[in-house]
């Protein structure tokens, strides 16, 4: 298994942290698009609680991530500009271009991430992506979360698994590189499904792989029926027994970014064990240690 950092060592000679950042951008599950209320699990902040306000610019957002890391991080560390809330491509091309290449200009941003949906790359959206791949490396992180398109459809996720393909392809021919987010958990998809899921994107192309545990937040739709007694979260142990197994169907190539995620403890109902973030990286050391 590549891991992110040992992937990032071998490509940029030292450790790379993510300098998050919003976009004044929404989300076509939002806006009325293609919904109103939003995936069930996703928050109001859009699974942007980490970055910088969007009233700030590129530029601002990066100096004032970068200074809150300074102090954890070894000085010759490099940083990924992460364009992380709600659909960071759903605007205007020329928008886009311009934060893309203030973010590729600050001296400190060696590489550019960007979080967003696969009905959102048009291809003016693209072409812009192209050519900012051409002088910076880019990596677009698209959130599939399964591909069953029927769980798909019961959290409210507006787009057919077909999208994602096409997307992942569309990418692929620009030369860009495609992390692809799987979320574990989802109410009414059994461990093959997750297993499924994973074999899927990797089947599709992808370059790169996050996991994300089912977190409950407080604001969400699954808030309600969580409360309601309707749905379940994954204990730990089954956690990380359904990563294992997927990571079985994960070739060498694909880096796995991450093993499990963190949600914004304020807003954090379940699952628990989730909020103790050095407890989890242990348990991740010692459980996946022949695989690090
Ligand atoms: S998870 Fe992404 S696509 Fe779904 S509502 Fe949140 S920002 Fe939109």
């Amino acid at each position: 298994m590549i891991t992110a950092s040992r992937y990032f060592l071998g490509k940029f000679g030292h450790k790379m942290y993510k300098a998050a950042i919003s976009l004044d951008v929404t989300c076509p599950n939002r806006d009325g698009r293609k919904g109103t209320g939003g995936c069930a699990f996703c928050s109001a902040g859009g699974s942007g609680e980490f970055a910088s306000s969007s009233r700030l610019s590129v530029r601002e957002q990066i100096d004032d991530a970068i200074l809150k890391l300074s102090s954890k991080v070894p000085s010759d560390t490099g940083y990924i500009a992460y364009f992380q809330s709600f659909t960071s491509t759903y605007c205007d091309a020329g928008y886009l271009r311009q934060a893309l290449e203030e973010a590729a200009s600050h001296p400190k941003v060696e590489a550019i991430s960007i979080g967003t949906r696969p009905d959102c790359l048009p291809k003016d959206i693209l072409s812009v992506l192209s050519d900012v791949n051409e002088t910076i490396p880019l990596y677009v992180e698209l959130g599939l979360q399964t591909s069953d398109d029927a769980v798909a459809a019961s959290f409210g996720r507006g787009y057919e698994t077909s999208c994602y393909d096409e997307a992942v392809k569309a990418l692929k021919d620009c030369g860009i590189n495609v992390i692809t987010h799987i979320i574990f958990g989802l109410p009414g998809e059994s461990v093959d499904g997750m297993i499924r899921s994973v074999k899927h994107a990797v089947d599709a192309g992808t370059d790169g792989l996050k996991f994300t545990c089912l977190y409950i937040l407080k604001g969400t739709r699954y808030e309600k029926l969580y409360s309601e007694g309707k749905i379940e979260v994954l204990e730990c142990e089954e956690y990380f027994d359904s990563v294992e197994k997927s990571l079985d169907e994960v070739p060498d190539h694909v880096v796995i970014h991450r093993l499990t995620g963190d949600g914004p403890k304020s807003l954090l109902m379940a699952p628990g064990w989730t909020a103790n973030k050095r407890q989890v990286i242990n348990y991740i050391n010692r459980r996946f240690k022949d695989r690090l």
